[in-house]
């Protein structure tokens, strides 16, 4: 399965059905820039990528992911996601994405520090807070990002905060930044939930992945009364079908390293995104729902935190048994959307309370929400085909207007 020709299949057809031209379509087919670098350090050889994939909305915006894996392809894939996410939202960035090849857990902490160090000295001349703006994915930390804003500045001579975003909060960080992808997930959920008439007591939420993006969205839910009946990481998952007590589980995860044996009974990940449940939240890894199990899927609504977790097989099997699923370039762009606040507080130099960056990200996500579904109920698509359709329809108009097409 190769996720860039998979999103490429994607792209052609939706853009098909949204009656774009061929030479608009095309627009979507190539990255804009590809840098591939070869990065030393203490004799050893780190293959590294950048692709800034398109600019036509504003400088790209993408994080760097750390990973033995990480392919061209992957990174390609990832940066095109970016480009739509921020059109989705309407944001003022174009999109891109990062990735160096390499496993942290078997590396020092001054290992990563002179990676991290080495990539900016490779690509300090195409990044910068006008043309392109990286952040965290994952395995890359607040610290990571601390390490390469201090080589660029170091590099350029002066204070730039804005180069990068998803920094502590003492070095120009965002309140709200570390939850925020879950955050933006909660509010687009609860506009549709609020649109199908679905109260919180009775609606009952499973989640795959319990790390920033799932462990937040649990805690978040269940505080605003959901009941969160199952939770997995890595290790295997729990149920519980009268609803966990999610700050005993995070308490567990934290003392135990996993949510198994928290409380409930085991289940696997795979049998956990075939329970019987209201919302299915995958928020762990790629193609998770595919052909193989997407008729076993009984959630009434999927909610994709995670990038890219459901195959378009998949897709097609879920529309025909009507399960909607609220994409993840709608579902997770909550984080991205914080990451552009705390590029406009760096460029200002004035810093906002955790409360104004809540209430700034619910405007956009309920907006968001209302745009992409304006789009469902006109053309009677999925959520997934309205905010591809929307978002290529925003940057093509970007394009016309500068008259590249
Ligand atoms: P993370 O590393 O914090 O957590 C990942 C979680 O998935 C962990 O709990 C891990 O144990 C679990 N996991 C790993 N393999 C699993 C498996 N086979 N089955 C079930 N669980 C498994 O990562 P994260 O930041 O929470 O990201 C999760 C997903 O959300 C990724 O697809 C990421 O691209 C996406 N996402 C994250 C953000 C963000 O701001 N964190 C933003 C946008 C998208």
């Amino acid at each position: 399965m190769n996720v860039f020709e998979d999103t490429l299949k994607r792209i052609d057809e939706i853009g098909k059905k949204g009656g774009f031209k061929e030479e608009e379509i095309a627009v979507f087919k190539e990255p804009k820039k590809v840098i591939e670098k070869k990065l030393s350090v203490d004799g050893k050889e780190y293959q590294a990528y950048r692709v800034q994939y398109n600019d036509a909305r504003g400088p790209t915006k993408g994080g760097i992911r750390y990973h033995p894996n990480v392919t061209l392809d992957e990174v390609k894939a990832l940066s095109l996601w970016m480009s739509l996410k921020c059109a989705v939202v309407g944001i003022p960035f174009g999109g891109a994405k990062g990735g160096i090849a390499l496993n942290v857990k078997e590396m020092t902490p001054e290992e990563v520090e002179k990676v991290s160090r080495a990539f900016i000295q490779a690509i300090h001349e195409d990044i910068g807070p006008e043309k392109d703006i990286p952040a965290p994915d994952g395995y890359t930390t607040p610290q990571v990002m601390a390490w390469m804003m201090d080589e660029y500045e170091k590099i350029k001579g002066k204070h730039i905060p804005g180069v990068i975003t998803g920094k502590p909060i003492e070095l120009g960080g965002s309140k709200g930044r570390g939850f925020s992808t879950a955050m933006g997930g909660a509010y687009v959920l609860r506009q549709l939930l609020q649109k199908k008439g679905m109260y919180p007591e009775e609606t009952k939420i499973a989640i795959q992945g319990f790390g920033n993006a799932g462990m937040h969205l649990a805690r978040i839910l269940q505080d605003w009364d959901y009941k969160i009946i199952a939770v997995s990481d890595s290790k295997g998952g729990i149920h519980a079908e009268n609803g966990l007590d999610i700050f005993k589980v995070i308490k567990h995860k934290k003392d135990k390293g996993t949510v198994v044996g928290a409380e409930g009974k085991e289940v696997t990940n795979k049998e956990i995104l075939e329970l019987e449940c209201d919302v299915l939240v995958p928020a762990a890894l790629e193609n998770q729902i595919t052909d193989k199990n997407a008729d076993k899927i009984k959630a009434k609504i999927i909610l994709e935190l995670a990038n890219g977790p459901t195959t378009p097989e998949a897709d097609k099997i879920l529309a025909s048994k009507g399960v909607i699923v609220l994409p993840d370039i709608l579902a997770n762009a909550g984080g991205v959307t914080v990451s552009y606040f705390e590029w406009v507080q760096n460029n200002m130099g004035y810093y906002w309370d955790e409360e104004e960056v809540l209430n700034k990200l619910d405007r956009i996500m309920i907006k968001a929400f209302e745009d992409v579904d304006k789009v469902v109920e006109d053309r009677k698509f999925t959520y997934r085909d309205a905010a591809y359709v929307l978002a290529m329809q925003r940057i093509i108009d970007a394009e016309k207007l500068r008259g590249r097409l």
